[in-house]
């Protein structure tokens, strides 16, 4: 899939789901601390997910880009609150903005610009356990009140965050 092929006014949502049907693959969580290093090209997600082994789930070593959609548990009218408490985190400024194939469409950039580039490959969409700051990114009801509690008792680097707006089963 090319990015000419998206729809041009649709939005996604760069830590989606993996089983949307027009999911296509971000990047590959094979960086330093398991950070996404982007795939320069989208790959529809249907072709990767046959070969990932069935014993691991997809979003621990992928992360996938998907339609951002209005009934996400992340959503407040149009704005992503999940982006709002990514960029809450500490993040390295003097980091470059990663390269990515999403960025013209991509709900975070438009939202955020480069406050949420700067966190986005640090983002897990499933949270590993004992991460604890990830957790509270990735819970709906976190306030920012919450947040820079957390920050300020603990003040180690974002490691990340489960960022898809799935519904609890
Ligand atoms: S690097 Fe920036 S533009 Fe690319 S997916 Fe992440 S937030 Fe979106």
């Amino acid at each position: 899939m090319s990015t000419a092929e998206r729809s041009e006014t649709r939005t996604w949502c760069p830590s989606g789901k993996a089983d949307a049907p027009e999911a296509v693959v971000l990047g590959v969580r094979s960086g330093q601390g398991g950070e996404v290093v982007y795939l320069a090209d989208p790959v529809p997600a249907r072709d990767v997910l046959p070969v990932v082994p069935k014993d691991v789930e997809p979003t621990r070593v992928l992360r996938f880009a998907s339609h951002c959609v209005s009934n996400c548990l992340h959503r407040r009218g149009n704005d992503c609150t999940l982006v709002e408490r990514v960029t809450a985190t500490p993040a390295d400024e003097s980091r470059s903005v990663p390269r990515c194939h999403l960025r013209s469409h991509c709900k975070w950039w438009e939202q955020t610009g480069v406050d949420g580039c700067r966190r986005c490959p640090a983002v897990a969409t499933t949270v590993v356990e004992g991460d604890d700051l990830g957790a509270l990114v990735a819970d709906p009801g976190t306030t920012r009140e919450q947040l820079d509690a957390w920050i300020a008792a603990d003040p180690a680097p974002a490691r990340g965050a489960d960022a898809t707006g799935s519904r609890p089963a």
